[in-house]
């Protein structure tokens, strides 16, 4: 039986709606909406792209954007002023720093200043922190996003064998962390680049997460028959067949997986939708904890 394709825009549009009717309900308790700003460094065009569709995401749930632009060649000192202005600014309720940042060596310093209270993207080190400890915390996007589309789904966690490949911060480290939570359970492996056979892992699994920012890492052959394949990876590779030169692919291989796997998400519009609308709902979270409503 082919696996059942998990729409991830239709999902999303459900956490959406969930942080609209939040937001709305916090405008009428503080006569205001709340407000998240993005920072843009520099003019890369898929940071721009990414910007663009969480200003639209935004304006849909009621939520202010504001956007502030620095030139490529801004310096750290500058970059950290505007986030410590922004920290400073009562009607902002998130802040968000577009990454790369042209000069990837100071993304740590720049997470870390901004406020923990504001970090909708939930990568200060007091987030991850309280994360890994299970205490409340602004939580990143995509791997809470996975989370939710695995219950909103039926997928059962409780129990089962997840494997999680990629160890990065934002998306492979977190997520194993709430896969194996209380409340979600499972059982978790996190296998990155230094793992022996892989594949004698994800044939185990009953859930295979795959966030490697390569193509072609989960293949035909590397899951049982039945397994959830969760496929974080957003590929750009050469098409001179589309308007733009390139497609969209995977970490995947989508094709050949349709006929083994259980479930799967499609690249675009699986996990990708649901990272910004969990975006919303952690801005709206945010500003209803600062309002202490
Ligand atoms: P990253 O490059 O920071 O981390 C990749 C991780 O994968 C590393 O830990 C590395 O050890 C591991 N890895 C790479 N190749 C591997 C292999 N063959 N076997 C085992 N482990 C391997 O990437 P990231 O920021 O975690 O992003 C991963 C992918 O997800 C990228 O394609 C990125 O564009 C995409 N992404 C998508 C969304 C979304 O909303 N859809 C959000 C974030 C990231």
């Amino acid at each position: 039986m082919p696996a059942r394709i998990l729409d991830g825009k239709l999902f999303a549009a459900a956490v959406q709606r969930r942080a609209a009717d939040a937001a709305a309900a916090f405008a009428a308790h503080t006569g205001r909406a709340p407000c998240l700003a993005v920072v843009l460094v520099g003019d890369n065009p898929a940071s721009r792209s990414y910007v663009t569709a969480k200003g639209r995401a935004c304006t849909a749930c009621g939520i202010e954007p504001r956007q502030l632009d620095l030139p490529a060649d801004a310096s750290k000192d500058a970059i950290l002023a505007v986030v410590r202005g922004l920290n400073a600014d009562g009607a902002v309720d998130g802040i968000l720093v577009q990454l790369p940042l042209p000069e990837p060596a100071w993304e740590e310093e720049v997470i870390e200043a901004i406020d923990p209270a504001k970090d909708v993207d939930g990568f200060h080190p007091v987030n991850a922190g309280r994360l890994l400890l299970g205490l409340p915390a602004l939580t990143p996007c995509t791997p809470v996003g996975i989370v939710h589309l695995l219950a909103a789904a039926g997928i059962p966690t409780a129990g089962v064998h997840a494997v999680v490949i990629g160890r990065s911060r934002i998306v492979g480290r977190p997520l194993s962390v709430l896969l194996s939570q209380r409340g979600v359970d499972a059982t978790t492996t996190l296998c990155h680049t230094k793992t022996r056979d892989l594949a004698a892992f994800t044939r185990e699994a009953d859930i295979v997460v795959v966030a490697a920012g390569r193509p072609h890492t989960l293949r035909a052959g590397m899951i049982k028959e039945g397994a959830t394949v969760i496929d974080v990876g957003v590929n750009r590779v050469p098409d001179q067949s589309r308007p733009k030169g390139y497609r969209l692919v995977g970490d995947a291989d989508y094709d050949e997986l349709l006929g083994t796997a259980g479930a799967i998400t499609p690249v675009p519009g699986g996990v990708g939708p649901l990272t910004i609308a969990e975006l919303m709902a952690n801005t709206v979270e945010a500003a209803r904890r600062r309002a202490g409503c």
